[in-house]
């Protein structure tokens, strides 16, 4: 793959520099048969230094798990090379089996088929607490 251009794909950008190995394991991008690029440290007139993944598939990609790490990322859908949509992101009010609640005593920890729910409980500083026993994230 070239990793300047990709035909049809996404290019998840302006992801804060050291943030992009986070949100590729997050994603479980390990797992795609398609070719991945992600990129560390690529100068940015705006961030000084930031990350970019490049998937060279037309891939849905969690954008519950992206806000959650970095809600300024911005998710650019590529199609026979060129831009179609240009997604930002927002912080997610909720995150489905996305985390697990560390508490050894929630209820799902111990019930197996129970998803594990997050909510978000302060904006400001990007606190979840699990929807069961209140623990924060
Ligand atoms: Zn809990």
């Amino acid at each position: 793959m070239n990793v300047d251009s990709i035909k049809n794909g996404i290019v998840i950008d302006h992801i804060t520099a050291g943030k992009g190995m986070q949100i590729y394991n997050l994603l479980g991008l390990d797992s795609l048969e398609c070719s991945v690029a992600l990129i560390k440290n690529a100068p940015s007139r705006k961030m000084g230094k930031k990350d970019i993944i490049k998937i060279d598939a037309d891939i849905k990609v969690n954008t519950d798990i992206i806000g959650y790490v970095d809600p300024d990322i911005t998710v650019n859908i590529i199609v026979d090379g060129k831009t179609v949509d240009k997604k930002t992101i927002e912080l997610p009010e909720r995150l489905t089996n996305v985390l697990t609640c560390k508490n050894p005593r929630c209820i799902s920890a111990t019930e197996q088929e129970l998803p594990h729910i997050f909510t978000l409980a302060d904006k400001e500083s990007r606190v979840y607490r699990c929807l069961y026993c209140e623990a924060k994230a």
